[in-house]
């Protein structure tokens, strides 16, 4: 493989720890000294985890994922954790899904840095380091607990942080945790990182390390998905789908994906299947994998999403795509407006 002639230098999540269990062994990656705001998502208020934390000097942040994170929340979350100690945290914690995740990453980004999380949508626009910050998912496929976004709503737009200080500085990835998810969700943000792989390996921007990471994971969502694989697999796939986005970008999907969820309210993983799905023509036999994923998992995706819509929401849908300019360098070149115009986006939004 020929390497790109233009490299950027990235910054990887410095120490893993990995296993079933791990969840007991926090304070081998939290700091010694000070407490930890943990921010939890609010699906395990009532389990066993406030009990698995509460062995540490933390305070608990529910966090309500049952919409996908916006600036405000980031902002609001932030100013609770000023108010509830005099001291500054040490660390912050995310546990759950990359909405969580990616809460915890705004908010250790807020704890230093001054205004609101959404002055620093974009790339690299944070200027000063973060509050040290560990990321534990509790659900697979985003990649947030690798990548170095965070990504959230405001105003009109779904857009990340994109920063080396939006990086967890450790993460514990223990597949135990995977246990109670539903089935739905599980396949739905599992295909969020068989996406992200496809996006990343077929992109103009991947590196030999793209490829490496997404090839891998490809191969172990294919073991989980369509062979035997288990969440520990899941759980590292997820874990490789995000490094090969921070070494390339997505693409299509993830383009069309951002317009569903804000018009709409769709899961991130969900809509990235509603996009992937009518794509052939950009993904060709990685969509033939995809649907015989959603086959043997018997999993049915809603139709004419879209229907309902009128022409201006259809067009702040079609905005928010090609607002996705780097995805869209990535999956199509420089020349991209040329390929994915606004009528052919509109056509492909009309047969989701
Ligand atoms: P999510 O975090 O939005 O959670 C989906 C649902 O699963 C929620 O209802 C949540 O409460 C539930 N859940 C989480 N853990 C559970 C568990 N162990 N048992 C039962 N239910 C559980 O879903 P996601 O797919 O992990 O993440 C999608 C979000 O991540 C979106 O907001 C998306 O924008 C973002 N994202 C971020 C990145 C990144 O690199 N930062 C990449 C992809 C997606
Ligand atoms: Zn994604």
């Amino acid at each position: 493989m020929t390497t790109p002639t233009a490299f950027r230098l990235f910054k990887q999540v410095p120490r893993i720890l990995f296993g079933r269990g791990a969840l007991d062994r926090l304070g081998e990656l939290l700091p010694a000294q000070g407490w930890t705001a943990c921010v939890v998502d609010a699906v395990h208020r009532a389990g066993p985890i406030p009990a698995r934390l509460a062995a540490r000097n933390v305070e608990i942040f529910w966090f309500d994922a049952a919409h996908e994170p916006s600036t405000d929340q980031v902002d609001a979350t932030a100013a609770l954790v000023r108010a509830t100690r005099p001291e500054a945290p040490s660390a912050i914690l995310g546990l759950g899904g990359g909405s969580t995740m990616d809460v915890a990453k705004g908010v250790s980004v807020m704890l230093t840095n001054p205004g609101s999380a959404r002055d620093y949508q974009g790339w690299d626009l944070v200027p000063h380091p973060a509050v040290f910050k560990l990321g534990v998912p509790s659900l697979a496929g985003s990649g947030a607990e690798a990548s170095r976004t965070a990504v959230f709503f405001s105003g009109d737009r779904k857009f990340g942080i994109n920063s080396d200080h939006s990086m967890f500085d450790a993460i514990l990835l223990d597949p135990e945790l995977l246990a109670g998810v539903p089935a739905d969700q599980r396949f739905h943000s599992g295909m969020d990182c068989f996406i992200h792989c496809v996006e990343a390996v077929t992109g103009t921007m991947a590196s030999p390390l793209a490829h490496a990471h997404a090839g891998k994971a490809l191969e172990l969502c294919e073991a989980v998905f369509l062979g035997e694989g288990s969440d520990d697999d899941l759980m590292v796939a997820s874990y490789m789908g995000g490094c090969s986005i921070v070494n390339s970008e997505v693409g299509v999907a993830h383009a069309l994906s951002y317009g569903l969820s804000l018009e709409l309210g769709l899961r991130h993983g969900l809509a990235n299947c509603i996009a992937f799905d009518v794509l052939d023509e950009f993904y060709g036999a990685h969509v033939e994998t995809f649907r015989r994923m959603m086959a043997r998992h018997a999993i049915t995706l809603p139709r004419g999403v879209t229907r309902g819509l009128d022409q201006p929401a259809i067009a702040r849908m079609v905005a928010m795509a090609l607002r996705m300019e780097r995805p869209l360098v990535n999956a199509l070149g420089e020349n991209w407006r040329e390929v994915l115009t606004p009528e052919r986006i509109e056509a492909l939004y009309a047969r989701m």
